[in-house]
C-alpha cells in the first residue's frame, strides 16, 4: 500500500514537475522576448536605469546605446580584420575596451589626460592636443565624448589626424542637440554651474547643434554614419539604440584649415 501511493505521489509529482517546466519555459520564453539584446558583450538581459534614462545600460557590460552603435561601426571598419593594425583610443570607455581586447591582432592605445580614472586598462597620461606620438602611427583613432570638452576644437583635431596614417581613420562621436540648428559657444560662461546650465554637463564647453555634421563634411571630409541609416528598426528597438546616435568617420587624406 505505502508503495502503492509512493508510485501514484511519484507520477503525480512528475507531471506537476512537467507543467511547472512547461509553464517555466513559456514565462522564461516570454521574457525572452521582452528583453534587449547588448551586440558588444552579445548578451540577452534586463537593461538597467541611468541616473538619466530609464532602461539603457547592459548589465553585463555597461554598454549604453551609443556604444552599442559603435559596436557596428568598428565591425565595419576594424573587428573583422585579422591583420595587424594599431588604434588610438582617447578617455577609453571600459566596454569598448574588452571588445577591442579580444582581438590579438590589434596594438591598442588607451590615453586620456587623467589616466587614474581609467584602472582597468594601461591608460597612458596625454594631452589630446599636444600628443607625444609621432606622425602616420595609428591605423584608427577611437574618440568618444571628448571634443566637447575641449576648448581649442581645431587643434584637438588637427592632432588627432596627425598621428593617423595616411591611409587611417577618425572614428569621432560626441554629443549633439539634433533640435539644436547651431552650435552654441560663449567663452565667457566658465563656471561649472553655468557650463551645466548653458551646455547641459559642467565640464562641456559647447553645446553642439546640427550645423557640426556640415562642418565636419566640408572641411574635413568627414562621412556621418547615423544609426537609423545603417540598422533596421527591429535591431534599434531590441538593442535600445537612439536612431541618431552617429559616428563622424573622417579620413586622414584631408587637408584641415588653420
Ligand atoms: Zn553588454
Amino acid at each position: 500500500m505505502a508503495n502503492l501511493l509512493q508510485q501514484i505521489f511519484s507520477i503525480k509529482n512528475e507531471n506537476i514537475h512537467k507543467v511547472i517546466t512547461i509553464l517555466g519555459f513559456r514565462i522564461k520564453f516570454k521574457n525572452y522576448k521582452k528583453m534587449n539584446y547588448c551586440p558588444t558583450c552579445k548578451t540577452w538581459s534586463d537593461f538597467a536605469d541611468t541616473k538619466k534614462y530609464t532602461k539603457i545600460l547592459c548589465v553585463n557590460c555597461k554598454s549604453l546605446p551609443r556604444h552599442r552603435f559603435l559596436y557596428f561601426i568598428y565591425k565595419k571598419y576594424f573587428l573583422n580584420t585579422q591583420k595587424p593594425i594599431k588604434i588610438l583610443h582617447t578617455a577609453p570607455e571600459r566596454c569598448i575596451y574588452y571588445l577591442i581586447k579580444k582581438n590579438s591582432n590589434i596594438d591598442y592605445t588607451p590615453i586620456d589626460l587623467y589616466p587614474e580614472g581609467y584602472k582597468f586598462c594601461n591608460c597612458i597620461k596625454e594631452d589630446v592636443t599636444n600628443l607625444s606620438f609621432s606622425d602616420n602611427t595609428f591605423d584608427f583613432v577611437l574618440s568618444n565624448q571628448v571634443m566637447e570638452h575641449i576648448l581649442d576644437e581645431k587643434r584637438f583635431l588637427r592632432e588627432l589626424l596627425r598621428v593617423i596614417k595616411p591611409d587611417g581613420y577618425l572614428l569621432l562621436n560626441f554629443p549633439v542637440f539634433i533640435d539644436l540648428e547651431k552650435t552654441f559657444q560663449d567663452d565667457s560662461i566658465t563656471s561649472p554651474e553655468d557650463r551645466e546650465k548653458y551646455y547641459g554637463q559642467y565640464d562641456h564647453v559647447r553645446k553642439y547643434g546640427r550645423d557640426i555634421f556640415l562642418r565636419l563634411q566640408k572641411d574635413y571630409g568627414a562621412k556621418i554614419i547615423f544609426a537609423k541609416d545603417l540598422l533596421s528598426q527591429k535591431d534599434i528597438t531590441k538593442m535600445k539604440l537612439n536612431p541618431n546616435d552617429f559616428c563622424a568617420v573622417i579620413p586622414k587624406g584631408v587637408k584641415v584649415n588653420d
